[in-house]
């Protein structure tokens, strides 16, 4: 079972353990640089604890409170597509879990607060650009409605950490800090996937049934006259329900997660670990952030719904060892491809401003996204723009901000006019009224998104030492769907200088 946590770490194989305990290690000089109002106040922890020095202490790891007990989870994972055994958390510490008022449970935990026995030859750091990137998207994704671990904090540590930048290939200290996560749990498809692929039955299924004891406790009322078999393939079909949920969500808003490996895959249906994430700024399905995976695009925009459905797969086996037959985990992976159908054209619908998604419909978007494709058409811009389109004698004025490139815009013009002259015929036909369908369009096409280039600014202003730009973006993307006076810079289009670090790597 879990090490001594005063032995220290040792990177390890650990066999026969679902965790380690270990202790964060302490940082010189902890000092907070942001907070999550929304998500402090849903702990119960005022302005004046955040802004104080134990807050700063705690959340960089220096100190414990009482009941606090760290533990590194242990998990393996597919990587880009091949099993790459333990991995774990190698620089994540869990504090413990906290009961909020509601009576909802929250597991904190801090990443970057030093190495673990899963840290294998890295250090257990991260760097302040990594974590702004973290802190930011995490309560962006939560105020855009997506499902999403949370961020409580971003502590600066006070030492530097030696990263290799892809973008530039060369070694350099940087400044390093610590964000600490929210989340009713963290566990991940890998945590199932190790024992699994070690034979260990008898540690899958008491790892199985703590999470459904803990975390769909809904399940086991329903199955209370029989544990076993029904309930498992029930959870599992619940995990697909929610992973097409999130997948559906990230298709909406335009978000790339950038590495789907298994053991970021949450067992919850949230999306988790924020890497080399972007945004998809003019609509490009075959885009991805991920530079290491430039060559495959394994994790490009389009492919996601299809990578969770391989990653369910890739669950769905390792559960196999539980199940007499197959059945039941084909039913769940089908649940998937149900739920995200649904989803789909529920966001067909809502996207377009109509009551109903008709099978027309799904047509109508299709030609929609070839034409932001070819056009190089911003995604946000354009679904924002759309319901100021005079659909009586549409033209393109309304989506004049949407376009990146002047040739593009007017060889796609035609198409896109004849376009809006069906979707004007389609609306004609809807029984929304003008009000509500603009209200629904609004609600269900952000303003504000996290572009690469706004995080990017708000990350070289932390360099210069300067938190304001990390504190204002994070103000901004608390109401994504709002028109907010005044902040238009941050809706604007990825101006011309950020187009090629779009997709820098940020581990
Ligand atoms: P990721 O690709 O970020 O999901 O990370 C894959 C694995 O590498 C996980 O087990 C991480 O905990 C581990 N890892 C990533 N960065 C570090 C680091 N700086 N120190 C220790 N482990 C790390
Ligand atoms: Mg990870
Ligand atoms: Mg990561």
């Amino acid at each position: 079972m879990p090490g001594d946590p005063d032995q220290g770490p040792g990177t390890r194989q650990v066999e026969g353990a679902a965790w380690s305990a270990v202790r964060p290690t302490p940082v010189p000089a902890p000092r907070m640089l942001a907070w999550s109002a929304e998500m402090a106040e849903r702990l119960g922890l005022d302005a004046a604890f955040m802004d104080g020095p134990l807050a700063a202490a705690v959340l960089a790891g220096n100190r414990l409170l009482d009941g606090m007990a760290p533990f590194a989870a242990n998990y393996g994972g597919h990587q880009f597509g091949h099993w790459a055994g333990q991995l774990g958390d190698g620089r994540a510490i869990g504090l413990g879990e906290v009961l909020d008022a509601a009576g909802e449970r929250w597991e904190l935990q801090l990443k970057g607060a030093g190495p673990t026995p899963y840290s294998r030859s890295a250090d257990g750091r991260a760097v302040l650009r990594s974590s702004i990137r973290e802190f930011l998207c995490s309560e962006a994704m939560h105020h855009l409605g997506v499902p999403t671990t949370r961020a409580l904090s971003l502590v600066a540590t006070g030492e530097t950490v030696v990263r290799d930048m892809f973008y530039d290939g060369h070694p350099e200290a940087e400044p390093g800090a610590i964000v600490c996560r929210v989340a009713p749990s963290f566990l991940r498809f890998g945590n199932f996937e190790l024992p699994s692929a070690r034979g260990d039955q008898a540690l899958l299924r008491q790892l199985v049934d703590f999470c459904i004891r803990r975390d769909f406790a809904h399940l086991s009322e329903r199955h209370r006259s029989g544990a076993g078999e029904a309930l498992y393939g029930d959870w599992f079909g619940e995990v697909c329900e929610r992973t097409a949920a999130m997948v559906a969500d990230w298709m909406r808003v335009g978000f790339v997660h950038g590495v789907m490996n298994t053991d970021n895959m949450s067992i919850l249906g949230l999306t988790i670990d924020y890497g080399p994430y972007g945004w998809i700024d003019d609509y490009d399905p075959d885009w991805t952030p991920n530079t290491t995976d430039a060559t495959h695009r394994r994790y490009r925009f389009g492919q996601q719904p299809q990578v969770a459905y391989w990653n369910l797969g890739r669950l769905a086996g390792a559960l196999a060892p539980l199940f007499d037959g197959v059945e039941a985990l084909q039913d769940g992976l089908r649940r998937y491809v149900d739920a995200f159908n649904r989803a789909e054209r529920g966001n067909t619908a809502a996207k377009l401003g109509l009551e109903a998604c008709r099978d027309d419909d799904i047509a109508l978007m299709q030609s929609l996204r070839e034409l932001l494709k070819a056009g190089e058409i911003d995604m946000t811009l354009f679904f924002r723009g759309l319901p100021g389109v005079d659909l009586s004698a549409p033209s393109l004025d309304a989506l004049d901000a949407a376009f990146y490139d002047a040739d593009k815009r007017e060889a796609v013009a035609p198409a896109l006019l004849q376009w809006l002259a069906a979707y004007a015929k389609r609306v004609d036909e809807d029984p929304l009224p003008d009000e509500h369908r603009c209200a629904l369009m609004k609600a269900t096409n952000p303003r504000y998104v996290l572009r690469n280039y706004l995080a990017q600014q708000a990350i070289d202003r932390a360099h210069q030492g300067d938190i304001a730009g990390v504190t204002e973006l994070l103000e901004v993307m608390r109401r994504p769907y709002d028109e907010q006076p005044g902040r238009e810079a941050f809706a604007a289009r990825r101006p011309d200088w950020a187009r090629d670090r779009a997709g820098c790597s940020m581990l």
